[in-house]
């Protein structure tokens, strides 16, 4: 080779290298970097230790539509240890208190990825879950520490048509504190739940199963319920579900986490009023906690309302009493829908009115 042809082989080389790692002509609508320090989770203030964590740019509904959740009868989840369970909820009250490397530590033992993720034109946040080589149904959990009070769930991912990407929306139009979505159909592991309660929703009558996250201990999914609502007295869980509606139902039942009646000041009965005064329709919502006798699937067996409510033992006690920390809505498709139904937008601008959070 001519001094000339080397010489201009290795500045074609040089290019292309520079090209690859520059990251090609078609970057991807989500990509992770470690290399950079990330800007903070919104209106938090930056921390130098903060260096080492990855950053992701993306859709976060986009991203919860693509995820591979453990599918119905499949017996693929894997429940986690106690001592894993244990590291979790360490991990999680170290990123409460943004102290991110033991967070991440903790986390990375367990076999979870921390990222802070940033929603296109959108808030800031930490997103944790599971390692790419990995798919134990462990979930997807998010936490933004300068969000609103409120923490959205979804435990009912691919059963409940589309809850798990309304919960993302969610979080990000209610500017939640976090985000919780059950990373398992709930029929997707045979073992039963010891908790209270019978369902024909995977086949005949018989216990819940281990993978109903809303009936079941045993998941990250209850562990970070707790730890959050452990953090701040404030915070209130909103469980979203869906329903088969038939003629003549409402767009949702709505309820505190019991079936008993209260005040017009109660949660389930203020976002009742919200959404008819929103949408216009009385039939919209039927509250569990007015006395309204149409009311059902008031979520009374669901064990993080009943932790929430107080319940001395979650998976085997209903409490008549609500401590307002609980908000748990049944759907009709109608509402659950993401793609701009007016619908959901009406819900989304209830529950703005009943908790305070301006646009
Ligand atoms: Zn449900």
């Amino acid at each position: 080779m001519r001094p000339f042809q080397k010489k201009f082989s290795f500045l074609v080389i040089t290019f292309l290298l520079t090209f690859l790692l520059l990251g090609g002509c078609n970057p991807q609508a989500t990509e992770t970097k470690s290399s950079t320090p990330p800007p903070p989770p919104s209106g938090s203030s930056p921390s130098p230790t903060d260096a080492s964590l990855p950053t992701q740019l993306g859709s976060l509904v986009q991203l919860v539509s693509k995820t591979e959740f453990v599918a119905a009868g499949s017996n693929a989840y894997v429940p986690p240890s106690s001592a894993e369970q244990e590291k979790f909820r360490t991990s999680l009250k170290e990123l409460l208190a943004d102290r991110v490397p033991q967070a991440m530590a903790g986390l990375t033992d367990i076999g979870l990825d921390l990222v802070q993720f940033t929603d296109t034109g959108k808030s800031s946040f930490y997103l944790i879950r599971e390692k790419a080589d990995k798919n134990r149904g462990w979930g997807i959990t998010a936490i933004n520490l300068k969000g609103s009070k409120l923490v959205i769930e979804a435990p009912h991912t691919l059963f409940d048509t589309k809850t798990e990407v309304e919960a993302a929306a969610f979080f990000l139009s209610l500017s939640a504190k976090a985000l919780l979505i059950a990373g398992t159909h709930r029929c997707a592991n045979t073992e039963s739940s010891p908790c209270s309660g019978t369902t024909g929703v995977c086949g005949s009558d018989e216990p819940h199963r281990i993978t109903d996250a809303a009936h079941s201990m045993v998941q990250l999914f209850h562990a970070a319920h707790e730890v959050f609502l452990d953090s701040d007295s404030s915070l209130v869980a909103i469980s979203l579900h869906g329903f088969a509606s038939g003629d003549g139902d409402p767009h949702a039942f709505i309820s505190n986490g019991t079936n008993k009646e209260f005040s017009a000041d109660d949660i389930a009965n203020r976002l009742t009023a919200a959404l008819k005064a929103q949408t216009g329709m009385t039939i919209a919502a039927v509250s569990c906690n007015d006395g309204n006798k149409d009311a059902r699937l008031c979520g009374t067996l669901n064990v993080q309302g009943r932790y929430a409510n107080g319940s001395p033992d979650a998976c085997h006690t209903s409490v008549p009493s609500t401590t307002g920390r609980f908000l748990h809505i049944e759907q009709s498709l109608d509402l659950r829908r993401t793609e701009g139904s007016p619908n959901q937008e009406n819900l989304i601008k209830a529950l703005k009115m009943v908790f305070g959070i301006k646009d």
